[in-house]
């Protein structure tokens, strides 16, 4: 995977490649599918909800520019894998998922890794809204796409702090934006073109077509 899909496509951030080397993708993915696990594809989590593909989690964690010790908010925690990545990069992690069976077999499958509870905290919510009791953020990381840029996260984040976030008007169909906050003001520099599921709530798309009872 590092070889082929990462350093092969030209990704050379060290801290980066050594987190996906060290974390074990295919303890992220349904049994069925762990032969896929390190090909470079997005697979399946339940509820029409997917996993990225590694080099998309790769190009997020570079935009993101983390360095250890930094908070960081991600919201649409799915497998729990793209928090693995971050917790390996030294970030305090603070992850929220709306979907209950989604947050619930992330939390599992951390306690089963024996993840430190300190480095990744998992929360059940909309997170759209962010978690202003933890705010402010050295970093947001969105893994959601949304039509708009939610503006609590943009309440939410430090002085400095960047939030990438994939934003689009089309429902599958997204631009990778970078805002950077620095002394009191913003700016926004869009990226790569991605396929990230939707963002839903009440900051993102508003109707729920994949699990409608939540
Ligand atoms: N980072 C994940 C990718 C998950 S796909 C991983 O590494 O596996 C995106 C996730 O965002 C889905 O699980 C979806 O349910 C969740 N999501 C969508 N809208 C959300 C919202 N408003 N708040 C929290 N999670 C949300």
């Amino acid at each position: 995977m590092l070889r082929e899909h990462l350093m092969g496509r030209g990704l050379r951030n060290l801290s980066v490649l050594k987190a996906m080397r060290d974390v074990p993708r295919h303890l992220f993915v349904p049994e069925a599918m762990r032969n896929l696990a390190y090909e470079d594809c997005p697979l399946p989590i339940g509820f029409g909800q997917s996993i990225s593909q590694p080099f998309i989690v790769a190009c997020m964690s570079i935009l993101l520019d983390l360095r250890p010790g930094m908070k960081v908010l991600e919201v649409g925690t799915g497998s729990g894998y793209q928090a693995a990545i971050l917790a390996s990069m030294g970030a305090r992690v603070y992850s929220i998922e709306r979907i209950p069976e989604l947050h619930k077999a992330a939390a599992e499958r951390f306690r089963r890794m024996g993840t430190e509870s300190a480095a990744i905290n998992l929360f059940l919510g909309d997170g759209t809204f962010g978690l202003p009791d933890y705010a402010p953020f050295d970093r947001i990381l969105v893994t959601a796409g949304g039509p708009d840029i939610p503006e609590p996260l943009v309440m939410q984040m430090a002085d400095p702090g960047i939030m990438v976030i994939p934003v689009g008007n089309e429902r599958n169909r997204q631009r990778i934006v970078r805002v950077f906050y620095q002394n009191g003001k913003y700016s926004a520099r869009a990226s790569r073109s991605v396929s990230f599921v939707e963002l839903l709530g009440e900051h993102g798309w508003h109707t729920d077509r994949t699990h409608p009872t939540f």
